[in-house]
């Protein structure tokens, strides 16, 4: 354990499972570009050593939400293109443009406050212009596309990288959420045919889009879920495959597990009700296991009433009452030869068994996307695969 960090709770990351997922992506949909989606720091994972293995893994730039998830990149001496996925106003655009980062850019405020910006700061700054074909979040209206084209074109600080869109139910298998998809690519390709010019990158595919739908995949697309080895979807997908994009799907990793050491074990008669509100019998003589990581580190307390197991031993157990603070209580049952210091694991694999965050979101119900970065800032991340030069398993 290194100084100063004694807890015996952490998140364990496999840089190789990203590197792997990284490599899949872009097999699935070479020869477009696959852009590595590290907002929200890498989706609970980490953006700094998530952007190197993806960068490595052949990923031709990083993604992320806000202007200052693209300034803690540079800071630790990322230099790969960073678009920050939504447009930046004020403060931030200048900070944007100082740091290098490229802006999204989807209104003429924007634009004019971006160029202002660049000015300002004595630099060019590559703009992304989004075009809203459905997801009503952000963007131009496709109609309005050509003039914003214009105008950034006619900022000599701005240079025009790409247009793009953001598809809203790319993962949806229902005829209604496929037609929507069909209709959000066909008012794409409408508004980018009425430009005077070809945009140098076109994209609008998110995981979902780039391994179900081809025709999504443009020149490049925008990896998050994929890359730390979850399906975009619970729903999974049934019937026929015919772009490959569910056996791509199956063969992703997931790169995060969620891991704890047993800090105290007693038995307890049939009938007692660990912990807070004493919600649950045990129903026979037990071995109860308590563990250091609780509802302050993201494991929720409705994992109770869902029904969540976590695994002891390479088995799974249930948890014996409700989840606090810090700490959690598991049933290891009558028999469980469980001591103070072995290993549990709330996500990933022990033995022969698994607990995936796609679990946790049915249980919770939720998505996959919401439980991994739901695992707080208190919970250590500890990095394997780092490959030589990382110096160890630390970081971050
Ligand atoms: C988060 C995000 C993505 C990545 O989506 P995944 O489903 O995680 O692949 C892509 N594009 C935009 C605009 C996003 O906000």
């Amino acid at each position: 354990m290194v100084e100063g960090r004694t807890r015996a709770a952490w998140a364990q990351i496999d840089l190789d499972a990203v590197r792997g997922n990284v490599e899949l992506l872009r097999r699935a949909v070479a020869p477009s570009a696959v852009c590595a989606v590290v907002k929200a720091d890498a989706y609970g994972h980490g953006a700094v050593p998530v952007a190197r293995a993806a960068l490595e893994a052949g990923a031709a730039g990083l993604a992320v939400a806000l202007v200052d998830e693209g300034i803690e990149l540079r800071e630790h001496g990322v230099t790969a293109p960073v678009l920050v996925l939504s447009e930046p106003a004020g403060e931030a655009a200048e900070a944007a443009a100082r740091a290098g980062l490229t802006a999204t850019v989807a209104s003429a405020a924007g634009v004019t406050e971006l160029a202002r910006a660049a000015r300002r700061v004595g630099t060019r700054v590559a703009a992304h212009v989004k075009v809203d074909t459905g997801m009503h979040r952000l963007g131009v209206a496709p109609e309005a596309l050509h003039g914003l084209v214009a105008a950034v074109s006619a900022e000599p600080v701005l240079r025009l990288e790409a247009v793009w869109t953001h598809l809203a139910v790319a993962d949806g298998v229902a005829e209604a959420d496929r037609t929507f998809t069909a209709l959000q690519l066909e008012r794409f390709e409408k508004a980018l045919a009425a430009l005077p010019l070809r945009p140098p990158l076109r994209h609008a595919a998110n995981t979902a889009g780039a391994l179900f739908w081809p025709e999504a995949r443009y020149d490049m697309v925008r990896c998050g879920i994929g890359m730390y080895g979850l399906p975009p979807s619970t729903a999974g997908r049934e019937g026929p495959d015919p772009t490959g994009g569910a056996g791509t799907v199956a063969r992703l990793r997931p790169a995060l597990s969620l891991r704890a050491r047993v800090s105290a074990v007693r038995e307890l008669d049939a009938g007692a009700r660990p912990s807070y509100g004493r919600l649950r019998p045990l129903p026979e003589r037990s071995i109860v296991a308590t563990v250091p990581l609780g509802y302050a580190d993201g494991v929720r307390r409705a994992l109770l009433a869902g029904g969540a197991e976590v695994l002891v031993g390479g088995r799974r157990r249930p948890l014996a009452g409700m989840v606090s603070m810090d700490q959690l209580v598991v049933d290891c049952g009558p028999d469980g030869a469980v001591a103070p210091g072995d290993e549990v694991v709330l996500i990933g694999t022990q033995g022969d068994e698994a607990v995936t965050a796609m679990e946790w979101a049915s249980r919770l119900g939720t998505i996959g996307y919401e439980v991994v970065c739901g695992i707080s800032p208190r919970v250590r991340r500890v990095y394997t695969g780092q490959g030589e030069g990382g110096g160890g398993r630390e970081a971050g």
